[in-house]
């Protein structure tokens, strides 16, 4: 039997390496990632909301993905006793024209095959009598949270029973052959390879031959987190989001345990990874991105210097609270918050399309498979992907 590597062990790694083991087609699986410890980028640093699916156009593979890798990934969290808030949330609404977008969300959420309501303001309060909305509001009853480091933990303590080799603090740096050259200049070889490197999956594509129009463009999540647990808030609250952009606008959500989060922000970053300020610069990737930075700001291309400005606010907390503010009657300044750890969504940008990526994008080129832009909902889908992944595996 052939032999996989997979590059990365954040969530869509992980459930790759259990997959491939689960369907027994590989004699060796390998996962390989320049941290010392498993998924410590995006997948440790999330909302943990188990998306129910409804925000995206039907036609993309997100929307393919997320109705049913909701319930993979609530199946996982119940079959291993992973702890969980199955809470629900409601999407809310400022004004008429935003009451429109809750329609259109509606009639995608049946397209997209998602158990959602569009319900009339008054029955707000049945759901969470501390949201705020227009006429209409959106119930989604599937969207659930979970602890993102005790499912990994799982996944890890999982595929190493099936035998699956974890290769840490060695970081992918080339490939000849059949073979990916690591930083200490060994080399494994692979009959096939997965490329789930996250942020760094478009620089990785291109070692293998990958050509695109893309270029890496990343915003920085900031999270208020309550310090103590939550007593007021029964459902996640999100606001209408601008359906032609990714993020979702600064909403409440209740983790696992039950703390209150504010964000994430969708802050400009200037790496995959840079989580302070001038935190893991990247000396390839951080002069492009200031470069296509610059050029967006100047020429507004997908309001990128409107979004630009308004988000540098939220780099004060008060910011946060404000906009969080506008979807709740409850006075959020009665609640305690401190900073909580960000994550950085490395959003690809299209140079053709001159304008944001908001698909998973899956690149296929001989016996390699790279995942790009693996971003929001790309958690969610992760068990699912990772079934798309082993049927071509499978079929080739
Ligand atoms: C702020 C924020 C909030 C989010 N909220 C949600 C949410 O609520 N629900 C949801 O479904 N999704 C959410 N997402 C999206 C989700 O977290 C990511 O889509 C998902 O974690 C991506 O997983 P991944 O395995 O593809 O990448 P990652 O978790 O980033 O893993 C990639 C791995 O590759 C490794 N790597 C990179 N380069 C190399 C190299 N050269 N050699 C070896 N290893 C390498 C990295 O060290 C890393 O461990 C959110 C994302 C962010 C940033």
């Amino acid at each position: 039997m052939p032999n996989l590597v997979i590059i990365g062990s954040g969530i869509v790694g992980l459930c790759i390496a259990r997959e491939a083991k689960k369907k027994d087609t590989f004699d060796n699986v390998t996962i390989i990632d320049k941290e010392i410890y498993p998924g410590f980028h995006s997948t440790s640093r999330n909302s943990g909301v188990i998306h129910a699916g409804f925000y995206y156009s039907p036609d993309s593979t997100k929307a393919k993905f997320c109705s049913e890798g909701n319930s993979l990934m609530r199946e996982y969290v119940l079959n291993n006793s992973l702890s969980y808030k199955a809470s629900g949330k409601v999407v809310v609404s400022k004004n008429d024209k935003e009451d429109k977008i809750i329609e259109i969300l509606g009639k995608r959420a049946v397209k997209n095959n998602c158990k959602v309501r569009v319900l009339e303001s008054k029955l707000i309060k049945n759901y969470e009598p501390k949201a705020k909305t227009n006429n209409l509001f959106l119930w989604s009853p599937n969207t659930w949270s979970a602890s993102p480091k005790e499912v990994l933990n799982c996944l890890v303590n999982e595929i190493c029973e099936y035998g699956v080799k974890i290769c840490l603090g060695r970081k992918v740096v080339g490939t000849k052959n059949k073979s990916v050259i690591l930083d200490n200049g060994d080399e494994i070889k692979f009959d096939f390879l997965v490329n789930a490197s996250g942020g760094y999956a478009l620089p990785i594509s291109k070692l293998f031959g990958i050509k695109t129009s893309y270029k890496i463009l990343p915003f920085k999540g900031l999270y208020l987190k309550s310090k103590n647990k939550n007593d007021v808030f029964k459902t996640h609250i999100y606001p209408v989001p601008d359906i032609n952009q990714p993020f979702l606008g600064v909403h409440t959500t209740l983790t696992s345990d039950n703390y209150l989060k504010l964000g994430p922000t969708a802050i400009p970053a200037f790496s995959p990874e840079n989580y302070k300020i001038f935190d893991n610069l990247d000396i390839k990737l951080t002069p492009d991105i200031l470069f296509l930075q610059s050029s967006l700001f100047i020429n507004n291309n997908f309001r990128f210097r409107d979004l630009a400005l308004r988000e540098f606010r939220y780099l004060f907390k008060e910011n946060i609270v404000k906009s969080a503010q506008e979807i709740t009657n409850f006075n959020l300044k009665d609640i305690d918050f401190d900073w909580y750890s960000p994550g950085i969504r490395a959003q690809l940008y299209d140079l053709k399309k001159q304008n944001l990526e908001n698909d998973l994008i899956i690149e296929f080129k001989d016996s390699t498979i790279h995942i790009l832009n693996s971003i929001s909902p790309a958690w969610t889908c992760a068990f699912k992907t990772a079934q798309f992944i082993l049927n071509y595996l499978n079929e080739i």
